[in-house]
């Protein structure tokens, strides 16, 4: 189990975590709120998958979800090669980022939706005309993120385009985003950007002479789906907790009380790596740049061929811990650009190679996201999405 790999450090993901995932997110849906079994499940596969890699991500998950949403036009595209390459059936897939005039013809010509969230939507009608294409799009409401979006109020002058004759774009949805959902147990915030969200879809149906009930509606990312069910509202964006991942203790906590069965989410990431080298120091003896650490006693260490580059926070330095069999071996030193060095004193009998696991478990011990990013000082969400794109990511599936 702990010998997958060719390379000295991989990433390990577990299909059947994924799938469990995803079969509790259809278990939340509609929680609370028995009168809406069609509620889809959409799910964000943006950051390389939050570092879980996109296309063996995908390769679990893409029969098992209604829309795929991705932040770059180029991920979409991708997404759409590879199910050509597969023969599988087209998935909806939603671009939900920055996107220029000229990915607006890529995607429309791939049948990928798109997002109008800024002033490159109205600069991409020309090229969309010109090539005599008609994009599906979905129209994101500046709720209070400041971020993209357009404010209820200017619909009328921003989003005027859509009403001359022969706009490529066709409405389909509506779309924001919230603020303040993970970091807090009271939503008011988000209560507040539901009312803004609901003035942007009453200004855009004013604005198209439809009726709101013509629109998609999205909101909710992982955690408003988890705690804030009446945001649900026709699908749901779920990222993070895709992988396993709770939002935030706060969300936590925060489900608990509004979901009457709290969903068991499972991490589906392992980050290991092999040893390059195990040696014994001599009490005295310094390790790594700067000579930050010194052996008290003779140590025996792993020098394992990762670092910073690999996406092992240098702030880690002297900090965490590593599996190794099972048990904790601290990181000695400084985290160097493509080494770490650990202590396996008492870990191990020899100086055999070892398979340190760096996130995930290993015999019953486990050194989680959340933990990493503790020490950290930072989200898990940066600590999973940073993990080098170049290691190999390995779909474990039993
Ligand atoms: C990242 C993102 C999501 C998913 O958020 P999670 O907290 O990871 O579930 C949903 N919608 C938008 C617009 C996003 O940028």
């Amino acid at each position: 189990m702990l010998e997958a790999s060719a390379e000295s450090s991989w990433i390990e993901i577990d299909g059947s975590a994924l799938r469990a995932n995803l079969a509790a997110f259809r278990g939340v849906l509609g929680q609370g709120d028995t009168n809406h079994g069609e509620r889809k499940l959409g799910i964000v596969l943006k950051a390389n998958a939050y570092g879980h890699g996109l296309l063996e991500t995908l390769t679990v998950v893409h029969p098992l979800v209604d829309i795929i949403h991705l932040i770059s036009p180029r991920d979409a595209l991708l997404v759409r090669k590879y199910e050509e390459s597969r023969q599988w059936p087209r998935r909806r897939l939603l671009v939900i980022g920055a996107t220029s005039p000229e990915e607006f013809v890529q995607l429309a010509e791939e049948g990928v939706e798109v997002t109008l969230g800024d002033d490159n939507a109205v600069a991409a009608v020309a090229a969309l005309q010109a090539r005599g294409l008609r994009a599906q799009a979905h129209v994101h409401v500046e709720t209070g993120l400041s971020r993209e979006g357009f404010f209820p109020s200017e619909m009328r002058t921003k989003l005027a385009f859509l009403n001359a004759p022969e706009c490529p774009f066709e409405v389909k949805g509506v779309l924001s985003h919230f603020a303040n959902t993970e970091d807090v147990t009271e939503q008011q915030y988000a209560l507040q950007q539901l009312k803004q969200f609901d003035a942007g879809v009453t200004s855009l149906s004013a604005l198209l002479g439809k009726n709101s009930a013509d629109f998609e509606r999205h909101i909710a990312a992982s955690a408003a789906t988890l705690v804030l069910p009446q945001s649900q509202c026709d699908f749901v964006r779920v990222g993070i907790s895709l992988y396993g991942l709770w939002p935030s203790t706060e969300t936590r906590l925060s489900a608990k009380i509004v979901l009457p069965n709290l969903p068991k989410l499972q991490p589906v990431l392992s980050w290991r790596c092999r040893s390059q080298i195990v040696k014994k120091l001599a009490a005295g003896a310094y390790v790594g740049y700067g000579c930050t650490f010194r052996c008290e006693r003779e140590t025996r260490i792993a020098v394992l061929p990762i670092g910073y580059y690999d996406g092992y926070p240098r702030i880690l330095s002297g900090r965490a811990h590593v599996l190794v069999n099972g048990h904790r071996a601290p990181v000695l030193g400084r985290v160097m650009m493509n080494h770490i060095v650990v202590d396996v004193t008492g870990v191990t009998g020899d100086e055999g190679q070892v398979v340190a696991t760096l996130l995930g478990s290993d015999s019953g011990e486990t050194v989680s996201a959340e933990m990493v990013a503790g020490w950290a000082q930072t989200i898990h969400y940066e600590i999973v999405t940073r993990i080098g794109s170049h290691l190999r990511r390995i779909v474990i599936d039993q």
